[in-house]
């Protein structure tokens, strides 16, 4: 089921490490850690706006990690919406590490309905060098868990990590498809102030993945989680949240999602037109979903422009009998 999030941040609180690109006060844009009366003031706002079936979402920080009269204290504000009907439930975000049956006993208790863990790489290797302080056993061993338990699981994984390649990534895409996720979150790597990653960026010890790099790689691992019927519920950190003030280097763009898959509609009709006998230099009609049109198109138009550098002269038509990433292509 999908809800809209009513979002607060519990920032860093629970964290026994402090992970190599983790600024966690600059990514919530908050300095402060949420509390029962900014459960309150969420939900007042969300009813106010005339949301009836919001999902408060507890993230940023390692939840169940946090100390248990606090982690208790932000349960039983919002649980007391849950019993008076104005949110439907919760969910949290946490460690891999931070998870046993005991916790999960306490947050089946209070509504929380889905569980989602920054796994983030596979690698037991890459996690050491970027301080996570947990093993991808422990992903397996939490995930394996949590669905037992009945929650919806959501995992979230990195790219372009300190240590990692595309390899990495691609393995650890297919890991986490193993376990049967509900939902993933993609997560180019950015260098933010105040991180380790930045003083390793400095050193020139770090080089982190170019924003074309990125969205290669990511319409790749999109494709694989579609196809394993696993929802991508977002790919790239938010805008907003400071994230621009506090960016120095790395893949980002706001818009990081709409890249990626007109990537994939890039990579898709240039398959197709290789297959007309015709070939080079000629004018072609490319038929996709109106609500597709822009992502045919790419940012800037940039699919258009690349076609025509492969000598394929397009024009993207709409047609509304088509799905999303469908495409039919007919010679003018
Ligand atoms: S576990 Fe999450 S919140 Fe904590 S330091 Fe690492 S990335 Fe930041």
């Amino acid at each position: 089921m999908s809800h809209k999030n009513i979002a607060l941040f519990v920032a860093h609180i629970g964290c026994p490490n402090m992970c190599s690109f983790c600024n966690q006060h600059i990514i919530s844009g908050k300095q402060e850690t949420a509390t029962a009366a900014d459960v309150h003031d969420a939900v007042k706002t969300a009813l106010d706006s005339g949301c009836r079936d919001g999902q408060l979402a507890f993230f940023g920080g390692s939840f169940t990690a946090i100390n248990r009269p606090y982690m208790l204290e932000l349960l039983t504000a919002a649980k007391a919406h849950i019993d008076a009907g104005e949110i439907t439930g919760i969910r949290i975000s946490t460690r891999p590490d931070a998870i046993d049956e005991e916790v999960l006993t306490i947050l089946k208790e209070y509504g929380v309905e889905a569980i989602e863990l920054g796994a983030q790489s596979m690698d037991d290797e890459v996690l050491k060098l970027n301080r996570r302080g947990h093993s991808s056993d422990d992903v397996r061993h939490a995930s394996r868990l949590i669905k037992s338990f009945g929650f919806e699981l959501g995992l979230q994984m990195m790219t372009g990590l300190y240590g990692d390649t595309d390899e990495g990534a691609i393995y650890t895409a297919n890991e986490l498809i193993k376990l049967e996720p509900e939902t993933v979150r993609i997560y180019p790597t950015v260098v933010l102030e105040g991180t380790e990653l930045y003083d390793l960026f400095k050193s020139g010890t770090y080089k982190p993945q170019t924003l074309d790099e990125a969205v290669v790689l990511c319409a790749e691992l999109l494709k694989m989680f579609e196809e394993a019927e696993i929802k991508v519920i977002r790919l790239g950190l938010h805008s907003g949240g400071n994230v621009e003030e506090g960016y120095i280097a790395g893949a980002y763009h706001p818009a990081f999602r709409e890249l990626v898959e007109g990537r994939i509609y890039y990579e898709k009709a240039l398959k197709e037109l290789s297959r007309f006998e015709g070939g080079l230099g000629h004018t072609y009609k490319i038929h996709v979903n109106p609500k597709e049109i822009s992502k045919m198109r790419g940012q800037k138009s940039q699919n258009i422009v690349q076609l025509k550098d492969n000598n394929y002269i397009c024009n993207v038509i709409s047609n509304d009998t088509l799905k999303k990433y469908e495409l039919e292509i007919e010679e003018d």
